[in-house]
Formats: C-alpha cells, structure tokens, sequence
C-alpha cells in the first residue's frame, strides 16, 4: 500500500517557490518511484485529477495528470495516468477556454480559470525517456494549473 502524504495549503511557503529540476541520476531511481507511487495516492484518496510535487512538500519539478470522473468532479474525462518529470510546456493555442478549477491546496474554493485549449509539451518519464505529445482540453487544463504549481502560482492567483 503506497503512502498517503500530507497536503501544503494555501498560504504555506512550498507553494510559492520555484521547483527545481529532477537531476539526471534521481531519474530511474527508488526514491522518485516511490515519490510518484505516494503523489498518485495521495491524489487519489483526496479526489484529485492531478497533483504536483510541491504539494506535498517535495520542491521539485514532478506532476502527476490522471482525469477521470469523481466526486470532485463528475464530468472528467477517463484517461491514462501520466507522469511528466521535468515537463516544458512548448506552445500554447491561441485559443484559451474558460473552465472550472479547484486545487486540493485550497480546500472549499472553486473558480473560472482561462487555459490555452491545447498544449505541446515535452517531459521525461520516471524511466528518463523524453516525451513529447500534444493534450487538449481537460487533460491540457490539468497540466497548466499543475505547472503553476512548479512555478509558485495557484489557481486563485489567476481569478
Ligand atoms: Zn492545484
């Protein structure tokens, strides 16, 4: 059974900071396994679409996208779990959609958030492979807000 950790709120420190880079030797290694095995988890005892390493308390640049429908938020699309270590977003659309966020960081608050619609990002997994793929929509929102997360901005922020 894998670790549930904690979750940084609002107003705490580790959510303003910048995360920085997963060095190449902790790629492949026990230590980051175990960290994504633990986010996933606790992301998903909390009802979350997604999670990022700073909110629970590791500054480092590691997200976790997994949409799927929940009592958070009903409507969700399904997808695979993704595990995007070191991720750059590499263009935006012009486009942008207004959409509904919540953040397990601020408990009890909600708000429209505009995102680009789709997103060209670049990330390495776990392993160290790089990645490069194209998301839009919900999973595409999903990445924006965690990747606030890395660069110290919530949500609220953004309203
Ligand atoms: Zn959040």
């Amino acid at each position: 059974m894998s670790t549930i950790l904690p979750v940084a709120e609002r107003g705490e420190s580790i959510l303003t900071l910048t995360a920085a880079e997963v060095a190449k030797t902790e790629l492949n290694s026990p230590w980051l396994k175990e960290l994504a095995e633990a986010m996933h988890a606790t992301m998903l005892a909390r009802n979350g679409v997604g999670i990022a390493a700073p909110q629970v308390y590791v500054s480092k640049r590691v997200i976790i996208v997994a949409s799927r429908p929940n009592p958070r938020y009903p409507d969700a699309p399904e997808m695979d779990v993704l595990v995007m270590v070191n991720l750059e977003i590499l263009e935006k659309s012009e486009l942008t959609v207004w959409g509904e966020e919540g953040c397990l960081s601020v408990p009890d608050e909600r708000g429209q958030v505009a995102r680009a619609e789709s997103i060209k990002l670049r990330y390495c997994t776990l392993e160290g492979t790089a990645v490069e793929t194209t998301l839009s929509g919900f999973p595409a929102r999903i990445v924006q807000h965690e990747v606030d997360h890395l660069d110290g901005v919530l949500f609220i922020d953004r309203i």
